[in-house]
């Protein structure tokens, strides 16, 4: 998969940032550096600091991130990220411990007991617990046992575990009297913060004001699948590109307390918005109730699978199931001019296709093509295999492809299209998980 030019950017600063707080890890270090476990605890500490500053920037919504790296992007590194972050956080309290433990002569317990009476440090380690409890919630297994709700509610005590710490990396040895020093690691923290509050609370907030979302219209589309038709006012400001997605929540009963993510199905038009929804479980099963007037918070634009990737004159969409409603918008309003553009929509079932009738619409009055690959994925002529993809697009290594599938099936088609010869920084993808 490619990754965008503003990714790479991204990710060389946050490494930059990461190099200027382990050399800060070094002010005042005696000359030479002593090779030891003292000065292991002050870098991990100093980066484990530092990397939870970046960990809230990632996911701060920052518009910036969003579009110029996207949110499947952002989260990945935040997933890896919070892993890391873990582990410095143990390498830290281990070396620390040790380390206090042999310069004082004390057996393990004596030195743990000393060292949680230090300034700030029982906050820490309380943080730390709640680091951990966190991450036992997110790990894949238990995430599919707790509601989105819930592993959403617990991962926001991320902010009460940062500030419990906070005080500890204040006092600590590499930063405690040095004015400087705490200043600007105090403001690190609080642009991380101002970005959550800035974008996750007040732009929704104000988002909600200046264009005043309404449901317009629930429209049937297939069986177990809705359109939900929005009207608004100065629409044209958000910005939004077809391909991008926004954070919707539906001020009504049963909905209002989270926002559920889905791309635009069709590029704006006017006043109008449209995402089409598939009932997967209680959240978009209670969107297809529901009814006109109801008022809309959307959060967004976010996505970076845009126009905007593009390289190449020809284009090939390939949609699996409901991963067709982004690339229903980017169908209709990708610019064409001497290349070609095809669309392979793949579901099990024909009661599964939707925008059917817009699909071959779009594709008579753009000169484009749809490919209709219906049934089960046993069929050996609808694998997604190299051999096959081509035959049905000879030229697909010369396109930028674009990818919105289940899983399973992304993993066959990034196998599949390696295969047919597409250079991978050609394709750009989607996903519909966080
Ligand atoms: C970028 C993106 C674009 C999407 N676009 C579409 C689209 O156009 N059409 C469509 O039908 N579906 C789309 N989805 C999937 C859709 O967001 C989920 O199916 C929906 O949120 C499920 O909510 P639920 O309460 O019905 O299901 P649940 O039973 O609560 O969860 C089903 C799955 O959805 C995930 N999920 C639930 N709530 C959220 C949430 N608030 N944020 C992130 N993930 C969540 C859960 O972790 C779980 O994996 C998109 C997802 C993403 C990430």
């Amino acid at each position: 998969m490619s990754r965008s030019p503003g990714s790479d950017r991204t990710l060389a600063s946050f490494w930059v940032g990461a190099v200027v707080a382990a050399a800060l890890s070094l002010v005042g270090a005696p000359l030479p550096l002593p090779l030891d476990a003292g000065l292991l605890a002050h870098v991990a500490g100093m980066l484990a600091g530092y990397l939870s500053a970046v960990m809230v920037v990632l996911m701060s919504r920052a518009p910036l991130l969003e579009r110029h790296v996207g949110s499947d992007v952002l989260t990945r590194w935040h997933s890896k990220g919070g892993r890391l972050f873990l582990i410095l956080v143990c390498v830290h309290a281990g070396a620390a411990l040790g380390a206090w433990a042999q310069t004082r002569q004390e057996n393990l317990v004596t030195a743990l007991v000393a060292v949680l009476g230090l300034p700030g440090l029982l906050a820490a380690t309380l943080g730390t617990l709640l680091f951990f409890a966190i991450a036992g919630v997110s790990i894949r297994a238990a995430r599919r046992r707790v509601s989105h709700e819930a592993w959403h509610g617990v991962h926001l005590l991320t902010y009460v575990a940062i500030s419990l710490s906070f005080i500890h990396e204040l006092a600590g040895p590499n930063l405690a009297g040095h004015p400087a020093l705490q200043v600007a690691w105090t403001l690190m923290h609080v642009y991380a913060l101002a970005l959550v509050v800035r974008f996750r609370l007040l732009l929704p907030l104000e988002n909600a004001w200046r264009h005043r979302l309404r449901v317009e219209a629930v429209v049937p589309e297939a069986p177990g699948v809705v359109s939900v038709i929005m009207s608004g006012r100065h629409l044209d400001e958000l910005g939004a590109e077809p391909g991008q997605f926004f954070r919707w929540r539906f001020l009504s009963s049963g909905l209002w307390r989270t926002a559920h993510p889905f791309s635009l199905s069709a590029p704006r038009h006017g006043d109008f918005l449209r995402i089409t929804v598939k009932a997967l479980g209680g959240g978009s099963t209670r969107i297809q109730t529901l009814t006109p007037g109801t008022r809309v918070f959307a959060e967004g634009p976010s996505g970076a699978m845009t126009a905007r990737r593009r390289t190449r004159g020809s284009v090939l969409l390939i949609a699996g199931g409901v991963g067709i409603t982004p690339m229903r918008a980017m169908f209709e309003t990708l610019e064409m001019t001497g290349g070609a553009l095809t669309l392979i929509y793949r579901t099990s079932r024909p009661q599964d296709v939707i925008f059917r009738s817009e699909l071959e619409h779009l594709a008579r009055l753009r000169g484009a093509e749809v490919l209709w690959l219906i049934g089960p994925s046993s069929s050996p002529e609808l694998q997604m295999t190299g051999q096959n993809l081509l035959r049905l697009v000879p030229d697909l290594a010369e396109r930028d492809v674009y990818l919105c599938a289940s899983p399973a099936m992304s993993a066959a088609l990034r196998a599949g299209l390696a295969e047919a010869g597409l250079p991978l920084r050609h394709l750009h993808e989607e996903a519909f998980t966080f």
